[in-house]
């Protein structure tokens, strides 16, 4: 039996967001999205709603209940106000779930104001040598009394600037691929650590950039999981977020060519409004197409995780097709709107950048296709 409704939570959740969306994101959008300051009264108000608790246990602040649905609403309808705010509620819920596996001092200390927006945290896996290729990271974790040493570097890393820890993936010298790699929650304040700010084409407020460990000391207690099993379990999580990634960007698209299809009717060339023009109408007909297959991959991976059902290949579908759809349909929103939609005024061109870093961050397009290529000659059907 097939379903496509939310449930009257789901539904109830999305209509709350989207006006939160129009009323208190979307006006500030083009402000917010060119500072560097990561706007921490505004996530605030995103734990106040309870957005950055869906699935976390009632005891750290949370609703209690798993609902990686949920998680994905709240993504997609965020990213209608601000594309780089909706990616909030994704890094708790990427974060939360592994340091679910550590430590009880560790989930008292970074869940509770992770949960109430106000503080944030990094996750550094990619490596100046190793980023498609992420088992072949080269950060060493060096046994010593009390915990480890830590050396090597992190790049590319989203909320370097505003974070107050990071789970570090790091291996035991002399290991080699997945093995041997374990995850640490590393507190960015502590010696040797030292960070470097790397300024991208959007995503601007999320702080982007480098960490540097230079034997830096991490305690027994901040060990994420079990010794040398971290890789396992990080690439488990990202079956969520590559799903509730291909929902945030088509959120950014979908308010583009809602903003695409009132400018049309407003506007006149030749006599007639842009509606008139098929030229113009079916862009807005092809793209809506486009968006509403492609969010229904992603909802449909979500529902599978969250019936515990095997879902890798359709997470790596989201990811790879969810931001080019997108940024395909916000492209021909901006060139709806002519020469305003090239204009900084706008928010069409900030909506493009900010969007454009998913077709990279989280894995690119070959190595989601290379997942979904495996399955499909390991089981010899394309049918899922
Ligand atoms: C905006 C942004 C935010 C990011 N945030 C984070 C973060 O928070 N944490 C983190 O750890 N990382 C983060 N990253 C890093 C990101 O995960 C890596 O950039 C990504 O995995 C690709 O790695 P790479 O850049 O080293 O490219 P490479 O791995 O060098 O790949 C270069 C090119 O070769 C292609 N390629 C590589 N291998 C194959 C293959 N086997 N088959 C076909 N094609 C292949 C790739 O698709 C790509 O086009 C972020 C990146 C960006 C752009």
């Amino acid at each position: 039996m097939l379903d496509f409704d939310f449930s009257d939570e789901q539904q109830q959740l999305r209509e709350t967001l989207a006006e939160f969306s129009a009323k208190e994101l979307l006006p500030n959008y083009l402000q917010t999205s060119a500072s560097y300051d990561f706007p921490f009264p505004v996530l605030k108000k995103l734990g106040d709603l309870g957005i950055l608790g869906i699935g976390f246990p009632e005891e750290f602040g949370g609703t209690g209940e798993d609902d990686p649905v949920l998680l994905g609403i709240a993504a997609e309808t965020l990213a209608y106000g601000d594309v780089n705010l909706a990616s909030a509620p994704i890094q708790v819920g990427l974060v939360g779930a592994q340091l679910l596996h550590g430590t009880r001092e560790v989930q008292e200390r970074y869940l509770p104001p992770m949960i109430a927006g106000e503080i944030n945290l990094a996750i550094a896996l990619t490596e100046p040598g190793s980023g498609s290729d992420a088992s072949a990271l080269r950060t060493s974790a060096k046994r010593v009394p009390g915990g480890w040493l830590l050396n090597g570097e992190k790049s590319a890393i989203s909320w370097t600037m505003s974070a107050t820890a990071a789970l570090v993936y790091a291996r035991e010298p002399g290991s080699s691929k997945s093995k041997g790699v374990s995850c640490f929650v590393v507190d960015l304040a502590s010696e040797g650590v030292s960070l470097r700010h790397m300024i991208g084409m959007g995503c601007l407020p999320l702080g982007w950039g480098a960490i540097h460990f230079d034997d830096v000391f991490v305690p027994d207690t901040h060990l994420i999981g079990d010794e040398g099993r971290g890789f396992q379990v990080a690439m488990n999580h990202f079956d969520f977020s590559r799903a509730a990634l291909g929902l945030l960007c088509l959120g950014a698209a979908e308010q583009s060519l809602a903003e695409a299809a009132v400018y049309a009717a407003q506007r006149e060339t030749f006599g007639k409004p842009l509606t008139d023009y098929q030229g113009v109408s079916h862009q807005l007909a092809e793209h809506a197409t486009y968006i509403e297959g492609a969010r229904w991959v992603c909802y449909r991976s979500l529902w599978l995780r969250q019936q515990n059902r095997s879902h890798t290949s359709l997470a790596s579908m989201s990811k790879w097709w969810g931001p080019v759809v997108a940024k395909d349909a916000i492209e021909s929103a901006m060139r709806i709107h002519g020469n305003l939609g090239y204009s900084a005024e706008f928010p069409l061109q900030q909506r493009y950048r900010d969007v454009m870093a998913y077709l990279v961050a989280d894995g690119t397009a070959e190595v989601q296709k290379n997942i979904i290529a495996k399955e499909i000659f390991a089981k010899g059907t394309v049918s899922l």
